[in-house]
């Protein structure tokens, strides 16, 4: 269904840009270019989906004054990083770690798309069909499009399997109080006291928006999801760690999600008129899920170029030696030569929050990063090294597998907690 424009399902369009996807890193990009003042671009966004509203709660780090900052709900100055030995208190100046809801990013997308001109169409991208001086979609509504350039996030699987493929899977709880139960100066970023999957690691955290109100949730990174059930239990588990009292509790909303925390390629450059970009570029960082910042970054990086009228292409979402060491550390994390706990204390122990932070968002510089592996166990993390190199090898001498596919989040029906819930 096209919804701007004199045209028909039928007729072609022609524009210069055509984003197939509209979600997380598409809204970006679309604010972006609003906020560079791209104008006079053919501009159109293919989903079968329009969307609004609150799905889902970015959480992510950064510099203070960005064009998002009236869209948070929240930021923190200070984070806690909890494991059973000891609870450390980070000060991230001169970053801060921010809550940013899906809704309000949705609407900025749509008063972009709007001021830009763009051409919604609300059908699936079919096919792609790039012959290196235009590209050729063709929408499941039976529409064609051709565009100069198309910006792809549609979700795929990588192109290969990984040498370590985990989940970042978890369930939130928007929790509200009868009386003050949070600290709304700080979020809990990683708290590890949950109790330990077999093979991965699991952890809470806090994001309070007010002493009465906050998203608490339980997260595992490990190879397959729980039950509904199971993520309930671990979610009330958690509750209950932190001293939360259920009688005076209610669910008003319920998050669910699946991240992929892989080694295996997500090809950011399909085709000489394609460029990938969010999830299915290889914006999701492998070793921690975190993806917001990447697709900020990248979105920031096309929409300088289109306004400079050069190619719509972003960097890399993060430097080769940051994907390899990420491979490793994932490596040593299943294989059980680290601990998660353990990994994760010792790399805030031994360098300032803000620099960890970079790290995970891939801009720190090689100096930096030589610190930063010193702070991890040097035995495991050798011989994840190797066990690394050995499997590059083996992967190059077996035929190509597909991927498994991303499996989709387990939702379940409104939890039994406290005295009233409201899922959505
Ligand atoms: C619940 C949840 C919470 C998250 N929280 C964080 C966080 O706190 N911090 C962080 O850094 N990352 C987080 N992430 C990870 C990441 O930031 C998000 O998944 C983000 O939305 C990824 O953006 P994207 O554009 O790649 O994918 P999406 O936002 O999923 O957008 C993909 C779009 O493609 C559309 N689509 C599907 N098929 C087609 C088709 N055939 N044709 C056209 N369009 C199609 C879909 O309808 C969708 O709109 C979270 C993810 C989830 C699921």
């Amino acid at each position: 269904m096209w919804q701007r424009g004199a045209v028909t399902a039928s007729a072609p369009i022609e524009v210069d840009l055509a984003l197939l996807g509209g979600g997380g890193a598409a809204s970006l990009l679309l604010a972006a270019l609003d906020r560079h003042g791209v104008r006079d671009l053919r501009i159109a966004v293919v989903d079968p989906v329009r969307r609004r509203g609150q799905d889902r709660t970015w959480a992510f780090w950064g510099h203070p004054d960005s064009d998002l900052d009236p869209l948070l709900s929240a930021s923190w100055q200070q984070v806690e990083v909890t494991t059973p030995a000891r609870r450390r208190v980070l000060d991230l100046a001169p970053l801060r770690y921010a809550m940013l809801r899906s809704g309000p990013l949705y609407d900025r997308a749509a008063e972009a798309e709007r001021r830009l001109g763009a051409i919604r169409i609300v059908a699936p991208a079919a096919s792609v069909v790039d012959d290196a001086t235009r590209v050729v979609v063709r929408t499941g509504d039976g529409g064609i499009v051709r565009a100069d350039w198309v910006l792809d996030s549609r979700p795929r699987p990588p192109a290969r399997p990984g040498r370590t493929t985990w989940l970042q899977h978890f369930r939130g709880w928007w929790l509200e109080s009868d009386r003050p139960a949070f600290d709304p100066a700080r979020a809990v970023l990683m708290d590890f006291r949950t109790p330990q999957p077999a093979r991965g690691v699991s952890f809470g955290y806090v994001l309070p928006v007010s002493d009465r109100h906050a998203l608490v949730e339980y997260t595992e990174f490990s190879p397959a999801l729980l039950t509904d059930a199971g993520y309930d239990t671990a979610l009330a588990g958690y509750r209950d760690l932190l001293g939360l009292d259920p009688a005076g509790l209610r669910v008003r909303e319920v998050e669910n999600g699946v991240i992929p925390m892989t080694d295996a390629p997500f090809p950011a450059r399909p085709s000489p008129r394609v460029a990938r970009l969010g999830t299915a570029g290889g914006a999701t960082r492998p070793s921690t899920g975190f993806t917001f910042s990447a697709m900020y970054r990248q979105a920031d990086q096309v929409a300088r170029a289109l306004a400079a009228g050069r190619p719509p292409v972003p960097e890399p979402a993060y430097p080769r030696r940051h994907r390899w060491m990420d491979a490793v550390a994932l490596r040593a994390l299943d294989r059980g030569g680290v601990g998660g706990p353990d990994f994760f204390d010792r790399l805030f122990d031994r360098n300032p929050a803000e620099r960890v932070l970079r790290f995970l968002d891939g801009v720190t510089t090689p100096v930096e990063e030589v610190a930063i592996m010193n702070s991890t166990r040097l035995l495991p993390m050798i011989a994840a090294t190797a066990g690394d190199a050995a499997h590059r090898v083996r992967d190059r001498l077996r035929p190509a597998r597909p991927a498994p596919a991303i499996p989709a989040a387990v939702v379940g029906g409104p939890p039994i907690v406290g005295r009233g819930s409201a899922a959505r």
